[in-house]
């Protein structure tokens, strides 16, 4: 077997598979590499490091960053980062703290409303998960029968122009990526059709990043069709960059995309690891 999957969460953000779990089912599913790109942690990779040698799996750390590109809200892989690199700890320090932050304004405005929560009440219903956001919050508010989905509350409560929405604050792109750079990681910008942008704008923006320091892109995804998998390829010929491949797997977290084979038909080889692991070495 000669397949990967580079992009993949855990119970340590929001998927509900433990780091071990997850790399005990890559070994089962016949993967020969794994990556844990967790949201904004690095938590996980100590225990998924010791499973891929006890498994016999190649472990690949990684993290998946939340930044902000002209008003769009960008996801940046960073792979082979040194987490104590002091720049990038400071960046994603901000990042949590906002994160925190946003929630606690946003379930203090409903309380004041008369919602009968609290940041404590979600917290207990979402032991250890660090990835808080709307969809928990609403989640807690479809449980106590305030709302008919956990979408209608996102979207009637909490969305953009709704009455409970904070806007949080993001790490700009560039900086993100500078940020990475300087810690010996290989930043590659993920899922690049999730983004509400024409190619010529994806384009503009794979420029910026590339001059910025950007090294990859997220070359084949789950949800990607065959005419997007072609373009992405191209882009990155296009910028003399690298590209990764993976599901986005978050176990039940999001049931229809498989570890390793996202939909059913994603297959990453395992030449694009080699790939990334040379661009690792350009410092
Ligand atoms: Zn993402
Ligand atoms: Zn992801």
């Amino acid at each position: 077997m000669d397949r990967i999957d580079l992009h993949c969460h855990t119970t340590c953000s929001d998927g509900t598979d433990s780091p071990k779990e997850l790399v005990r089912k890559a070994k089962a599913l016949g993967l020969r590499a794994v990556a844990i790109t967790d949201h904004d942690t690095f938590r996980g990779h100590m225990e998924g490091m010791l499973a891929g040698m006890e498994y016999g799996v190649e472990f690949v750390p990684g993290v998946e960053l939340s930044s902000m590109y002209m008003g769009e809200h960008i996801h940046l892989l960073a792979y082979y980062a040194d987490e104590h690199s002091r720049r990038l700890k400071e960046l994603m320090d901000r990042a949590v703290y906002e994160r925190a932050h946003r929630n606690k304004k946003m379930v203090q405005r409903l309380h004041d409303a008369g919602y009968p929560i609290d940041m404590d009440i979600i917290r207990e219903r979402f032991p250890g998960q660090t990835m808080i956001g709307r969809p928990h919050i609403s989640e807690v508010l479809l449980e106590k029968g305030y709302v008919n989905s956990v979408r209608e509350g996102v979207v009637t409560l909490m969305g953009r122009d709704a009455p409970f929405y904070v806007p949080r604050y993001h790490v700009p792109l560039l900086d993100y990526i500078r940020a990475v750079r300087e810690a010996g990681g290989v930043p590659v910008i993920a899922h690049l059709y999730q983004y509400r942008m024409t190619d010529e704008q994806r384009r503009e923006m794979i420029r910026e990043a590339a001059d910025a320091g950007l090294l990859g892109l997220e070359g084949m995804y789950s949800t990607y069709d065959k005419d997007q998998q072609e373009t992405v390829f191209a882009f990155a010929k296009e910028f003399g960059l690298i590209c990764t491949g993976g599901s986005d797997y978050h176990g039940e977290g999001k049931p229809g995309i498989h570890l390793g084979t996202g939909m059913g038909d994603l297959k990453v080889p395992y030449a694009l690891l080699e790939g990334l692991r040379e661009a690792a070495k350009k410092r």
